[in-house]
């Protein structure tokens, strides 16, 4: 249910801007999304799909760009991807707050964030 409630507010959003830009129509929405989000990109398509019904932004193209997650460590300066446990209890790779490099502690700079970069309106 993460991404319905995620999903909801990116069309509440992206309603709201559409009325105050007094567009007709949305035609096309960009979002990114970060890796850390773990949003699945194809269930928030179903929940867009099912939300704009009997909206203006009915019929419009969602374009998902996915943005990788990074994180700098303090300590010995690094920056870049996550390091991850392979965890055989999951099946997926678990990212760590570890650096790679030194064993501190990292923090994100990127990852965390669902946005919506742009829309197309037709006015
Ligand atoms: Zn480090």
């Amino acid at each position: 249910m993460h991404e319905g409630s995620i999903t909801t507010q990116i069309v509440e959003s992206v309603l709201g801007e559409a009325k105050e830009r007094k567009g007709k129509k949305v035609v096309q929405v960009d979002l990114v999304i970060g890796s850390l989000t773990f949003l699945n990109p194809d269930q928030v398509r179903f929940w867009y799909k099912m939300l704009v019904k009997d909206t203006i932004m009915e019929g419009s193209k969602l374009v998902i760009k996915k943005q990788d997650g990074t994180v700098h460590c303090d300590k010995c300066g690094y920056n870049g991807g996550f390091q991850c446990l392979n965890d055989s209890a999951f099946h997926i790779p678990i990212p760590t707050l570890e650096c790679p490099r030194c064993n501190g502690t990292v923090r994100i700079v990127n990852g965390k964030e669902c946005i919506i970069k742009s829309l197309k309106l037709l006015v």
